[in-house]
Formats: C-alpha cells, structure tokens, sequence
C-alpha cells in the first residue's frame, strides 16, 4: 500500500507544514539516500519562502521521530535521510558513493542465526563495495 505524503503525515499525526510537505515528498519519490544539505538544495525553489539549514534539520528531525523517515548512517558522521521504513539493509557504492536498498529477504534471517541469547529488535547490514558495471 502506498500513501501520499500528505496522508502519510497524518496517519502518524504530524501536524501539517509545508516544509514537512515539501521534504516528505522529495524523499518518497528519491532513491538516494540524501543528506540534510542535498535535501535542502533539492527542496529550497519548491517553496515560496527561505528555507533555513536549522528549520531542515528540526524538520527532519520531526520526520524520523515520528517515524515518517528513518535516518541511515551508512559512513561515520553523516546522516542521510530514507523514506523507506521498512526493514531493509543497504548497499554503499564506495566509488559512486550511490546507496542501494538491499530487501531483507535477500539475507538469511539473522534473528534466528543468533538465537535466543540476543534479542533483536532491528537490525541494519550495511554492504561496502562497488557495483558491477553490467549490473547497473
Ligand atoms: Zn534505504
């Protein structure tokens, strides 16, 4: 089932801004990963007013806590942004820098690998590597 952001907002009960709008919206229809700056360089001519590094950042912020977007740290200090919150697990381009979804399904299930000495509420795999060309 797929929403649109507008319903998406408010089934999680987030209040409706444009700002919230106009992100929510970018990172659905993006499969890139982007970071708070890209995100603002993408959205900043959707909107009629300025658009504040801190508001896109507090806005985020609002998203992920909510459960809109989850964030993904897939190198060490930065955080990209997914609107994609289902379990998934992630495959890092180290020459493009390009962020694939890997579906979970594609992994054996590592909840039942380690058994019941861990209880594993979540979990994400990140893959470092290059994408064969033939594939792309
Ligand atoms: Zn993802």
């Amino acid at each position: 089932m797929s929403f649109t952001a507008k319903e998406l907002l408010t089934k999680r009960g987030v209040k409706l801004t444009s700002q919230r709008l106009v992100i929510t919206e970018y990172l659905m229809q993006t499969y890139e990963h982007p970071t708070a700056d890209e995100i603002l360089a993408a959205v900043a001519e959707k909107l009629p007013m300025a658009l504040s590094r801190a508001t896109v950042y507090n806005t985020l912020k609002t998203l992920v806590d909510a459960g809109v977007i989850r964030e993904v740290l897939t190198e060490p200090g930065r955080t990209r942004y997914d609107a994609n919150t289902s379990e998934h697990h992630h495959f890092v381009d180290v020459k493009s820098g390009r962020i694939v979804d890997i579906p979970q399904e594609m992994l054996p299930d590592i909840q039942k690998v380690l058994g019941d000495k861990y209880n594993v509420k979540s979990y994400t795999v990140t893959f470092y590597g290059d994408l064969n060309e033939d594939s792309k």
